[in-house]
């Protein structure tokens, strides 16, 4: 195993291939598949994990492919020290020849030895490791008592047979939930990774809209330093702030804490529905939640009338990728005017999609998982204006004369809340003028 600084895409090919359309108890009727995936894996997580967490340090524990998907995805950082790195498995080490504890122990004596400035220390699984069950959850256990509390040292999987694309997230937070001080009082809980510009917005809102007022404090998960975990128990409410974040609403309700049904905060629709949810939830009045936002909403509707313009009418589809692709077909639908031809989703979580689903048009057709050949035998026959879809497949589909729209960007760039709805608005647009431009 030996320290190193890291798309491969996270290609998963599944043997069985097989799909079926079924109707759920709510009337949706889903294209379930399975077959070959074309996803990243859950190591991306630490693209935007690492910005967000300033005191945090993610050393992977994989392949020399996983350092590549980390060096391009997160690019290198010539003057500043990295926040992650990969302990990369050599031929020994899966061959069972090297004791593969002895050399992640030395490993991270020396990285904390080098930076001791890391509070929190995240072993990330990979897919390497997980075949040679290594046990990352014992070594850091093994390793926060090496370091005598000095660091929290934590682990969890980004794997991509466990994980796709934004799971790493999950399960990073996930992680934290454990670590969490207990408190029963009342206070708001947002969960999932927002920039901090969109944080600060969002607190200004939580304030105008009287939580302060109410004595209920707002926290988020994950806080920008890992050392300042909020506190969870019966009082917290917690609010999803993204739609991937299913298993850590489910570990902190077993902390007591309980979900606030909601739509996620993309689009004014979205924003004005999930701080409405927040409010209720505390007994605060709608109006004044009308009040706190009036200015906001104005100016969002404001620049967003002229993306509408050239959405409107406009055909898209989603390849399953993210796990945003309900919530933004919800906006790009209802705000954008925009037709839905085919939404896909890598896993259908009802628990934290129900609010959505209420209020999704109908799109010709909503598929979860995935059979590669099979969907793109669909795309190719609907031709709609634009595909989103992951980096790996679109070149090959702008070759073929299809617009695409690179879904990460979606994950990276700011697109919560009101101020944001425009430019959200705007990644779609952008390469349908694009392609506009070209045709000329
Ligand atoms: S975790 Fe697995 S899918 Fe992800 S980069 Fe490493 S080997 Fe590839």
């Amino acid at each position: 195993m030996s320290g190193a600084g890291a798309p491969s895409a996270g290609a998963a090919a599944d043997a069985a291939r097989c799909a079926q359309a079924g109707e759920s108890g709510d009337g949706l009727t889903v294209l379930h598949e399975r077959g070959q995936r074309q996803v990243f894996c859950g190591l991306a997580g630490i693209v935007w994990l690492h910005r967000k967490i300033q005191d945090a340090f993610f050393l992977v524990v994989g392949s020399r492919t996983c350092a590549h998907l980390l060096q391009s995805a997160a690019g290198v950082m010539i003057f500043a020290e990295p926040r992650f790195a990969t302990a990369i498995l050599q031929d020994r080490d899966l061959a069972g020849m090297a004791d593969c504890n002895d050399e992640l122990d030395r490993v991270v004596s020396e990285l904390l030895a080098r930076r001791p400035d890391i509070g929190t220390l995240f072993l990330v699984g990979s897919c390497p490791s997980e075949v040679i069950k290594l046990d990352l959850d014992t070594a850091a256990e093994r390793l926060t008592r090496q370091q005598q509390g000095r660091v929290r040292i934590l682990a969890y999987s980004g794997s991509g047979i466990e994980t796709t694309f934004t799971q790493g997230e999950d399960t990073c937070l996930t992680a934290l939930v454990p670590q969490m001080p207990a408190s029963d009082e009342p206070a708001l809980l947002v969960v999932g990774t927002l920039p901090d510009i969109v944080e600060d917005q969002f607190r200004r809102l939580f304030d105008a809209i009287g939580f302060g007022a109410i004595g209920a404090p707002v926290h988020f998960l994950p806080a920008r330093h890992a050392a300042e975990l909020p506190p969870v128990g019966a009082g917290t409410k917690i609010l999803a702030a993204q739609p991937f974040v299913g298993e850590t609403v489910a570990a902190l309700g077993k902390r007591g804490g309980s979900q606030i049904v909601a739509p996620y905060p993309f689009g004014v629709q979205g924003t004005r529905a999930w701080l409405g949810a927040a409010a209720a939830a505390f007994g605060i009045a709608q109006n004044k939640v009308d009040a706190a936002c009036e200015a906001s909403m104005a100016r969002a509707e404001r620049g967003l009338a002229r993306y509408r313009e050239q959405l409107a009418g406009k055909r898209i589809s989603f390849l399953p990728d993210s796990q945003l692709e309900i919530p933004l077909g919800r906006f790009l639908a209802r705000e954008c005017g925009m037709e839905l031809v085919e939404l896909g989703v890598p896993y259908l979580d009802r628990r934290m999609m129900s609010a959505e689903l209420e209020l999704l048009p109908a799109p010709r057709r909503l598929s979860e998982g995935q059979d590669l050949e099979a969907q793109l035998d669909r795309l190719r026959a609907d031709r709609p204006d634009l595909t989103v879809c992951g980096l790996g497949l679109a070149n090959p589909l702008e070759a073929e004369g299809l617009t695409t729209k690179w879904s990460i960007e979606l994950v990276f760039s700011p697109v919560h809340g009101f101020d944001q709805a425009p430019d959200l608005a705007e990644l779609f647009a952008r390469p349908l003028n694009r392609r506009a431009r070209l045709a000329f």
